[in-house]
């Protein structure tokens, strides 16, 4: 897969505001938040997209998922909500082709998305 920039953030090539990094995932803020908070979970490991994770990444993919969790409830939003996003490819707004997991909170987000 050809170098995004989340690889470059990964790399700390270019500046984010990472909350959050373990061996396996780091977690910045999204450059062009949606909501009060906009934190983007991705993995290391430059998987493009959904589409292109294999059984052998589904560690990977449930570590994504708990270290947003976890970070929600650190942060102390987690019993008030929060919404998981991971868009897809074209017809699912994907932009950055390095799979991630966007989390919204601190606002009512209506349901169903545009
Ligand atoms: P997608 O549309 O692929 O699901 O989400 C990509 C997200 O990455 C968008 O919400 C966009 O605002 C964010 N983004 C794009 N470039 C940068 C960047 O250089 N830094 C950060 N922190 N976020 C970025």
């Amino acid at each position: 897969m050809s170098d995004t920039i989340f690889s470059k953030i990964i790399r700390r090539e270019i500046p984010a505001d990472i909350v959050y990094e373990d061996q396996d995932v780091m977690a910045f803020r999204d450059l062009n938040p949606q909501a009060p908070v906009h934190v983007l979970f991705i993995p290391k490991k430059p998987i493009a997209t959904l589409n292109d994770a294999a059984a052998g990444d589904a560690d990977l993919l449930g570590k994504l998922l708990l270290a947003a969790a976890t970070y929600a409830k650190s942060e102390g939003f987690a019993e008030q909500g929060y919404r998981t996003v991971i868009n897809c490819n074209e017809d699912g707004g994907q932009t950055v082709f390095h799979m991630h997991v966007h989390l919204l909170a601190g606002r009512r987000l209506i349901w169903p998305p545009g």
